[in-house]
């Protein structure tokens, strides 16, 4: 039980192929509370990551929706949540 969950990327639905799956992972306690699948996806995230599959443009990832929003991309949060804190 605790390898499948230090591994998102065997997480099912979106929590599986999400850009920000290694800094996120969604709540593993709300997914086993709705789905009964503590694997399964985020039930709360209202982000649709691009399918792997898709053929979305590459251009409907988070960071370019959000980028007049000044939030942070995925290498950003990463360094963020690595850094030390002051
Ligand atoms: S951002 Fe949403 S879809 Fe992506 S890993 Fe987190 S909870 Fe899952």
């Amino acid at each position: 039980m605790f390898r499948s969950l230090r591994q998102p990327e065997g997480y099912a639905g979106k929590c599986g192929y999400c850009d920000f799956q290694d800094v996120c992972g969604g709540s593993r306690s709300r997914a086993w509370a709705v789905s009964g699948n503590y694997l399964a996806s985020e039930p709360y995230c209202t982000y649709r990551p691009r399918r792997p599959d898709s053929d979305r443009p590459a251009s409907n990832t988070y960071r370019e929706n959000h980028a007049e929003t000044g939030a942070l991309s995925r290498d950003e949060v990463a360094d963020a949540l690595s850094a030390p804190p002051s």
